[in-house]
């Protein structure tokens, strides 16, 4: 595979051990981290950052599905791997087969389950106000139910927090509420004498912002990842990104005043300007809505804009004034303040999830410190 042609994404893996050191401070004590690498790490990669994750001694992981469960096996990942979301029920013998734990998203699935010759270890869902998945807390008896089923062995019960990033004092006490409920369930199942296992509750802002909460996982992505909104968290961590866009420069060439750029002619220059074409565009995962909206980019050293239109494979920058050749190397996400996840994420009206888990599969991944 050719890597660094045209579109690359740096994966600085020594970064994600220090975001790693860096998120143990503050983790509850006899709290381990569970480290959540769906959607390809959030376009990390998912196998290379539990390779790395696991020569540093973490070994809890949680996916979405169990296709990327399967593919951690596969690559000899070792440890707990955590499917967090719905698997088909035709598929749960490979539940079993990789010796995986799956989520019992509600009873009715658990009831499903019984049915089958499988034996599974699992983690039940409670739902406590995200209404996505999860039994409710307020069915005791079927959650308790589930604990009852021969061939789910219930090691581990979590649930999820809708508003932790928010620091509000209505979300706040929502999250709480939240929180309340879950421990008051896992106490009540107790006294029916069930052990409800490993309990955990918290996502990275939930961590950042109610660090405090006895539990045995917390499930971190996005910080491990380098990536967080400071004014959302009371606790501020120092983190380094670890993933870094990078695109070549394909052409330069100078328009003059009132020639336009790119499809719809979108953008008219107003004076003689130097124009760079770059390899990458919207099929890439470089969100299209950033057409026209003042968004840069970083070539040696300097930012220049991004004038007209994004195309699929291409976008154009004004870089007058801005010493560039062809085949220089231009950064689109990284750490410098411009044009931080963050802020393309919100220029383009989404989050940095959204932005870096959308990468597309032309986007090269080349590692340091693998
Ligand atoms: C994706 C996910 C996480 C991780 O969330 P971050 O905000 O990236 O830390 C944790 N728990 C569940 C259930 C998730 O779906």
């Amino acid at each position: 595979m050719i890597k660094k042609d045209r579109v690359f994404a740096e994966i600085n893996l020594e970064n994600l051990e220090y975001n790693i050191e860096q998120i143990k401070k503050i983790v509850a004590k006899n709290c381990k981290i569970m480290a959540v690498i769906k959607a390809d790490a959030y376009g990390h990669g998912m196998v290379e950052v539990a390779q790395k994750l696991n020569s540093i001694g973490i070994s809890n992981f949680a996916v979405a599905t169990l296709d990327e469960a399967i593919t951690l096996r596969k690559n000899k990942i070792f440890g707990n791997i955590l499917i967090l979301g719905y698997t088909d029920i035709k598929n749960i013998k490979y539940v079993e087969k990789y010796d995986l734990i799956q989520t019992i998203v509600d009873y009715e699935y658990a009831e499903k389950i019984s049915k089958l010759k499988y034996n599974i270890n699992a983690h039940i869902k409670i739902n406590t106000g995200m209404n996505r998945i999860g039994e409710s807390y307020k069915n005791i008896s079927n959650i308790e139910n589930i604990f009852k089923i021969k061939n789910i062995k219930v090691i581990g019960m979590y649930t999820h927090l809708s508003v932790s990033d928010s620091l509000k004092e209505d979300d706040v006490k929502f999250t709480k509420t939240q929180i309340d409920n879950f421990y008051s369930i896992a106490e009540s199942l107790k006294k029916l004498g069930h052990n409800p296992g490993k309990i955990h509750i918290q996502s990275s802002y939930g961590l950042l912002n109610y660090n405090f909460l006895k539990c045995d996982f917390v499930r971190v992505g996005i910080i491990m990842y380098g990536i967080y909104e400071k004014k959302n968290s009371s606790i501020k961590l120092d983190l380094k990104n670890v993933l870094t866009l990078k695109a070549k420069v394909a052409s330069v060439k100078e328009i003059d005043s009132g020639e336009a750029v790119s499809y719809g002619r979108t953008f008219i220059a107003k004076e003689k300007t130097k124009v760079a074409t770059i390899t990458i565009g919207y099929a890439d995962g470089y969100p299209r809505n950033l057409s026209n909206k003042n968004v840069k980019v970083l070539i040696n050293g300097k930012y220049g804009k991004i004038i007209g239109r994004i195309c699929m494979d291409m976008l154009m920058v004004d870089v007058t004034g801005i010493d560039v050749k062809q085949g220089d190397i231009v950064t689109l996400i990284g750490k410098e303040e411009g044009i931080c996840a963050n802020k393309i994420a919100s220029a383009s009206k989404t989050i940095s999830y959204e932005l870096l888990s959308g990468l597309g599969k032309r986007v090269k991944k080349v590692y340091i410190g693998k």
